[in-house]
Parts: structure tokens; sequence; C-alpha cells
């Protein structure tokens, strides 16, 4: 930890009712670093009864915070942005060591999530109702936003902090509580977010961390999704989680938010400009070394370019540099675990035993460990398991098509349906894809789309609920119905 300028951001403890807190068990988990497999540090491995512990310590906090008025939400949130934006060098180091990605990609994320922080400062003060012209004489109708309750947040390891603040500040914002139960992969990026939540001033029980294992996981979700005081579960992770969370949501019946798998495809028509499509397919496909839900899974490439467009993303694969993400020019650093860089050879392995062929890369990375080689495969068809699986790695399938029917209906073949992409010149042409797609989001001749002004989030087995955007808060307000007779 060497690296960090304020050691202070370091915790390993979790966070309940405004103290930093072991585990009621004594037990730790081990945090490592994927580029190295070092020990970076043991955390907290919290269990069902510390939850409930922190569920409690945030209920208790309600009746007080919501009843703060929005300007002073806001300007505590405002605070926790400006923090972020002055320890953005140390929360960018921290991200690096335990997630792995580029110290460059780290540094963008923590733009990217104090961007939210800010946006739902401003967006705190915005929470209006309506008045309904009333159906009798005597009798006003006014509808009203009321602050959910307390929430539950599960995140993954993918973007360690984008994913807390993109749930974290809307429900703030709105008067709620949270409980935050941050991936094992990455504890230490969301523990340092809450430093700065406590130095900006938030009361205490208002911000609750629960670290644990990914064993433990299976307590601390169960209590997080089955007690009866938490009002709202707000999940980004693998599609299996979540719906086994949805399900035990069920018997409490909470709001659900869910942001869960994507296989997005990435459509390049003739009429294309091909170095602008090289240049989008290069930030969806290898950002984060593969492994963002919105990363372009299947590259569908109609027959009139396909060659020259394999031949220029080539090109561009070619000059990626592999490594340590601290490393000077890095840009692709190593898969999380072990698991993530089994899946991706086998899904390469599937495609070339079927007839794929690798034009760059293909296997794992001479730097061994966790490093896999950016990768482009040729000649793939649908009865490979890259074009059903999400691939989450380095790894970019170039699938033929002849027609824009054809181009929509494989793009549509699908449960899942999050980010979709698609580069095309013609005017009608681009009206129709954008309208025949089944996502919840649409790149046009845009290969990065995720922001917090505008609404991210799924349709199909990809998601409920919208994240960032105005109606970013939606999910965390309830509406209140008063009607007032007798006048
Ligand atoms: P990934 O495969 O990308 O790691 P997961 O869905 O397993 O995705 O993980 C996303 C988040 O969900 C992590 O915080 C993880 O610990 C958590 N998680 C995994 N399994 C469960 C579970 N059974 N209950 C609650 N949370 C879980």
């Amino acid at each position: 930890m060497d690296f960090l300028k304020d050691r202070s951001l370091l915790h390993t403890d979790g966070y309940i009712n405004g103290a930093w807190s072991a585990a009621a068990s004594g037990k730790t988990f081990a945090v490592t670093n994927p580029a190295t497999g070092a020990h970076i540090a043991d955390v907290a491995d919290m269990n069902d009864s510390d939850t409930r512990r922190a569920i409690e310590a945030a209920n208790a906090a309600f009746p007080a915070w919501r009843k703060k008025t929005a300007k002073e939400r806001g300007a505590i949130l405002r605070k926790w942005f400006d923090l972020i934006i002055a320890n953005g060098e140390d929360l960018a180091q921290l991200m690096t060591a335990e997630q792995g990605k580029p110290l460059t990609e780290s540094r963008g994320e923590v733009v990217y999530s104090a961007s939210f922080v800010e946006w739902f400062a401003e967006e705190a003060k915005r929470v209006y109702g309506d008045t309904v012209p009333t159906h009798k004489a005597d009798a006003r109708l006014v509808v009203v936003r009321e602050p959910i309750g307390v929430v539950a947040a599960i995140t993954p390891w993918n973007f360690p902090l984008g994913m807390i603040t993109r749930k974290c500040a809307p429900a703030l914002a709105a008067g709620c509580p949270v409980v935050v139960k941050p991936a094992e992969d990455t504890p230490l990026s969301a523990l340092a977010l809450v430093e700065l939540a406590e130095r900006a001033g938030f009361p205490a029980g208002v911000f609750n961390v629960v670290t644990c294992s990914k064993p433990h996981a299976i307590a601390v979700g169960g209590e997080l999704t089955s007690n009866p005081i938490v009002r709202k579960v707000s999940f980004t992770g693998s599609t299996p989680v979540g719906k086994l969370l949805m399900a035990q949501c069920a018997t409490t019946v909470k709001k659900v938010s869910l942001e869960l798998g994507g296989n997005a495809p990435f459509i390049v028509f003739n009429d294309a400009d091909l170095d602008a499509a090289v240049v989008g397919a290069m930030a969806s496909k290898y950002r984060n070394a593969g492994q963002t839900c919105v990363c372009a899974n299947r590259i569908m490439v109609q027959s009139g370019v396909y060659d020259a467009f394999a031949a220029k993303l080539a090109e561009a694969v070619a000059k990626l540099k592999v490594g340590n993400g601290i490393g000077d020019g890095v840009n692709q650093g190593p898969l999380i675990n072990a698991a993530a860089i089994d899946k991706v050879e086998r899904l390469v392995n599937d495609a070339t035993s079927k007839g794929a062929k690798a034009i760059i890369g293909g296997k794992r990375h001479e730097l061994g460990g966790q490093f896999f080689e950016p990768t482009i495969l040729t000649g793939v068809t649908r009865d490979m398991a890259c074009f059903a699986e999400e691939i989450f790695g380095p790894v970019a399938p170039l699938f033929r098509f002849e027609t824009e029917e054809e181009a929509i209906q494989m793009a549509n073949d699908t449960p899942f349906g999050l980010a979709a992409y698609f580069y095309a010149r013609d005017i009608g042409r681009v009206w129709r894809v954008a309208e025949g797609l089944e996502y919840g989001m649409v790149g046009i001749n845009e290969g990065l789309i995720s922001n917090e002004v505008a609404p991210f989030g799924g349709v199909k087995e990809s998601g409920l609920g919208r994240e960032g955007s105005k109606y970013g808060m939606d999910d965390f307000t309830e509406l209140k119905y008063l009607c007032m007779g007798g006048l």
C-alpha cells in the first residue's frame, strides 16, 4: 500500500452505524492483486448477523435522514463528490491493485463514479410530485414522492466504485439509508469510498458496508433479501444470481432493480465509416479487458466490408499493450480471477474447434497468470458457444451477415437486451435498425454510451429498472396519493 498518498483510505473492516467494524466472528478473507497474485489485505468476512446489525442501523437512521431537506442531503453528496475527485489518484491506484484495470481506466472510473454523486446531489432537489385534476368538486388530489426506505445494494467487481455510486447516490439523495455489499474481489475500493463518505458528513447509519467472501455472500444476500426492513434491493452482477435474488425478494415483496448480463451485438453495415467502427469496437470490446456488461460480445459485419473491417481491427488490436495495469502505456490488464480466464479459454477453443480462426491472439498470454491475449476470431457462426454466452474477456468474434433483416434477427436472437451498437450512415437504415433492436441502450456510430445523464439499463433477461439520469431516482421512491375530501 506504499502507493497511497493518504494511507487512511485503506480500511479492512466493514462500516456499520458510523463505525468501522470487524466481523462478529472475527473472520477475514484475503484480497489479492490479479496482475501479480500478491496478497493485498485481509478484509472482514461478515455474515448474516453483521448484516442484520447494518440493516437495523440503517433503519434507525432513516427518520432523521428523510426529514432533512433535499438541499441538505445534496450538500453532503456534493462534499462527497469533491472528496472523491480530490482523492482520485489514490482511489485509482487502489482500484488497479485489486481489480487489475489499467491505471488510465481506473482514473476514468473515478471521474465516472463521482459524476453520479454530483448528478444526484443536484437531482435531490427535483423529486417533484403532481397535482391531479379532481374527480369531484369537494376534493383535491395530490401525488407526492417519498423515499422507499432501507436500500440494499449488491455490487460487482468490474466497476468497483461506479456500481456503488450509481446505486447509492440516488438512494441517499432520495432520503434512503443504504447497506452495500461490495464484491469480494474489490472491497477496498468500496471501503475507501465510505471513508470519504464519512468525511463528507453522512450521519451514522445512513451509509453502511458489509464486506464478505464469496461463500458468505449467500448468507449476507439471504439476509438483505429476506429482512422485512429492507424495502429495495438493487443488484448488478450475473444473471443467475440476479434471478436468485429476485426470487428471494418475492417473500417480502421488495422492489428490485437488476443490471444483469448482456450479449451486446456490435453491427457494422456496408455503409459504415469503417475507421470509426474500429475505434468504437476497440473501446466497446477491449475496455476493462472485455469485462463489462455492455462490452461488444458479438461483432456482426456485413459481407461487403467483412475482410476490410477484420484487417483494420487486427491492426488496432496488435497495438494493445498487455501487462500489469500500473505499467506505462498498458491498456489491457489481467482478467479478474482463474475462473474468468478458464471461461474465455473454453469459449475460444470451442469456436476454433468448430472452424473459427484466430487472426490475432487466441490463447493465454505469455505473461502467464490471468493474462489473455487480445484476440480476434473470424469465421464465427451461430452454433459456437460465444454466440449465446457472454465472453467477458478480450475476444472479438466476427460473425458475417448479408442483409439488414438478418442482422436484426441475429442481434435479437438472445434472451438478453442490455446494450447494442451499430455503425451505418444511411438515415433510413439508422432508424429501422435503432427501432428493430430489442435493447435498453443503443449506440449508433458510438462505442461508449454510459454516463450519468442518460438512463442505463436493459430489457428481457438483462434486468429491471434504470440507473443514472432523471429516471435514476424513481426506483428509490414510492408514489403516495393524497385525496383531500370534504372541502
Ligand atoms: P460475477 O460472476 O461477475 O462475479 P456475481 O453475480 O457472482 O457476478 O457477483 C456479483 C455480486 O453478487 C458480488 O457482490 C457477489 O458477491 C454477489 N453474490 C454472488 N452470489 C450471491 C448470492 N447468492 N447472494 C447474494 N449475493 C451474491
